[in-house]
């Protein structure tokens, strides 16, 4: 499934990451996502950074039949073309999420990290970090399987389950690789 097409397109490229794809015939198809993030409030930019990485990093087997390594690689700055994905940061109450609408279309990316939920209730570290790289799948173009789905035990870290429980899957990195290709924000089928 994975194409090369589509990748360093403009429009990821001015969202603020970049993806070189190279083949790696031990591992199988090897992916390298760049993220330029810039992080704003009390959260330390290498706490997201770290759960982001930890989250999506890794060997995922069977990615339609394929293994795939992914690398993310976050760099804290600005893009040469001055763009990058803001996460804003936030140690109050609120609701945790991507910007809405589809941020390839609009150009940039931006996420809210609320260390409370709207009620009040204080993440734990597990929480936080599940939060992070559950927003990072909406950086990378993919829609929330929860939206249009009722299935907590879908094997996402989109669905509705929340907590260690809820690691990226091949079946995230199969709707990354979709959306890179096309260059378009994607929500399960
Ligand atoms: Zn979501």
């Amino acid at each position: 499934m994975l194409v090369g097409l589509g990748y360093n397109n403009r429009e990821k490229f001015v969202c603020g990451t970049s993806n070189m794809p190279r083949k790696n015939d031990e591992a199988g198809e090897y992916n390298i996502v760049v993220a330029y993030i810039t992080v704003t409030g009390p959260i330390d930019p290498e706490y997201i950074v770290d759960a982001i990485q930890d989250g999506w990093n890794g060997v995922y087997q069977d990615v339609n039949g394929k293994t795939v390594t992914v690398v993310v690689n976050i760099i804290t700055r600005e893009n040469a073309a001055g763009r990058s994905i803001l996460f804003r940061t936030s140690n109050d109450s609120g609701v945790t999420g991507a910007d809405p609408m589809n941020p390839w279309v609009r150009g940039y990316c931006g996420v809210s990290i609320y260390r409370k939920y709207a009620s009040g209730y204080e993440k734990d570290d597990e929480l936080l970090q599940f939060s992070i790289r559950h927003e990072f799948a909406h950086v990378l173009g993919i829609g929330d399987y929860y939206a249009g789905h009722h299935n907590d035990d879908f094997p996402s870290v989109t669905s509705g389950k929340i907590g260690e429980d809820a690691i990226v899957t091949n079946k995230d990195i199969e709707m990354m690789l979709i959306s890179f290709s096309t260059g378009q924000w994607i929500e399960w089928p």
